[in-house]
């Protein structure tokens, strides 16, 4: 089914931020067209673009605009002019403060290796070309919100840190559910990773999402320990399709996943809520280091856009077109300094997003 509603929030951001939706608004633009999608968009201010213009990192019409719209998408916030400024109104807690007021619960990491660029990874070439996995993290649970927390002193006047694994039966099967859903727009296979051996918290989460499972026959379930597939993800990465974890493991094996890839110019993300409302973004920080001067790769914006297409507007033909006009562009020799390698053509910022544009069809 389509999403009703077809309207976009675009919030830049700061750094590179503006410079690489530049390129992604190009692309959406692009397909916009060729396809008929029908989708609108407006721009509102995050981060120290923000702050800047309204002395908060999250003003109130960009929350609105946000709540109202179909999806979010997002450059990056950040950089060292803001860095001095009190913690709680910094550009990042912008970024934290919308995504718990949109409640986006599903947090998803693809991590995808275009073969051309298969010698940027730490691995070797044949271990993670053609790689196409994607990581399905719940978000807002788990041990990092879990109560009670804290630091306490002993009556022996030794410290002690506590903090609390915490899931219940609801956040654990609409989490499950995003996961089997997914899966049905891929390959048809979930792996669920937990450490059921030990905590009995994910002993509830590996017994909830196998109950889950049974509404969705046609996708096969399996399950694994997390210390293992941290192993299997090095040695074989080419054997998963969705991985749908908890909060604390998702965190690490999506990072993981990532370096498989070797290049962070390259991933995008996206975080949806209970009704597929979804923001999108670059998995990559605002980096001031290269800010302004046409030298940041564009693409995981772009295939933050795909992803947008692809999970909250069900446009699958639309977000294929993009994904493979980046291919295209790869094949042709074109690289942005980040993903550069011996005998490719490099170009900047806006001739990547030029050419992955016009190479959309
Ligand atoms: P970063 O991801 O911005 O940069 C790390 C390194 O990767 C830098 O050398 C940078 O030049 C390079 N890089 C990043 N994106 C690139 C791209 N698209 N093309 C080419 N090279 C790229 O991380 P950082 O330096 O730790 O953080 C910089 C700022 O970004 C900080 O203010 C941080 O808080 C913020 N940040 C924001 C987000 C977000 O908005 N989601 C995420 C992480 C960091």
């Amino acid at each position: 089914m389509q999403h009703s509603n077809r309207h976009i929030v675009i919030l830049p951001g700061d750094g590179i931020g503006p410079e690489i939706m530049a390129q992604a608004e190009s692309v959406l633009g692009r397909v916009n067209d060729v396809y008929r999608l029908g989708l609108s968009w407006e721009h509102q201010l995050l981060g120290g673009a923000a702050i800047d213009a309204t002395g908060k990192p999250l003003p109130e019409s960009t929350l609105r605009a946000a709540q109202n719209a179909g999806a979010v998408l997002l450059g990056a916030v950040g950089g060292p002019r803001w860095d001095q400024i009190e913690r709680s109104i910094r550009p990042e807690r912008g970024l934290l403060a919308i995504r718990s007021a949109l409640g986006l619960f599903a947090n998803l990491r693809p991590a995808m290796l275009y073969p051309q660029l298969a010698e940027a990874s730490t691995l070797r070439p044949e271990v993670v070309s053609g790689l196409d996995l994607l990581i399905v993290r719940e978000l807002t649970g788990g041990i990092y919100f879990g109560q009670p927390r804290g630091v306490r002193t002993l009556e022996s006047g030794e410290r002690e840190g506590f903090n609390t694994d915490i899931y219940r039966e609801s956040e654990i099967r609409r989490i499950a559910r995003v996961a089997f859903e997914l899966a049905r727009l891929r390959h048809r296979r979930v792996l669920s990773v937990d450490k059921a051996n030990v905590l009995e918290v994910t002993e509830l989460w590996r017994e909830i999402v196998s109950d889950e499972a049974k509404k969705f026959p046609d996708v096969s379930l399996s399950h694994m320990y997390v210390d293992n597939a941290a192993m299997q993800l090095v040695r074989a990465p080419k054997q998963f399709d969705v991985i749908v974890t908890g909060n604390l493991f998702g965190d690490i094996l999506s990072d993981e996943a990532a370096m498989l890839t070797g290049s962070i110019g390259m991933l995008p993300s996206a975080s949806l809520d209970a009704n597929g409302k979804g923001l999108y973004e670059p998995c990559h920080g605002s980096a001031p280091d290269i800010a302004g001067q046409d030298k940041a790769n564009p693409l995981a914006t772009i295939l933050s856009v795909a992803m947008m297409l692809r999970y909250t507007f069900k446009e699958e033909q639309a977000a294929l077109a993009i994904e493979q006009a980046v291919a295209k562009v790869l094949d042709s020799g074109l690289r942005t300094v980040d993903i550069a390698s011996a005998g490719s053509k490099i170009i900047g910022t806006q001739a990547m997003g030029q050419a992955v544009t016009e190479a959309v069809c």
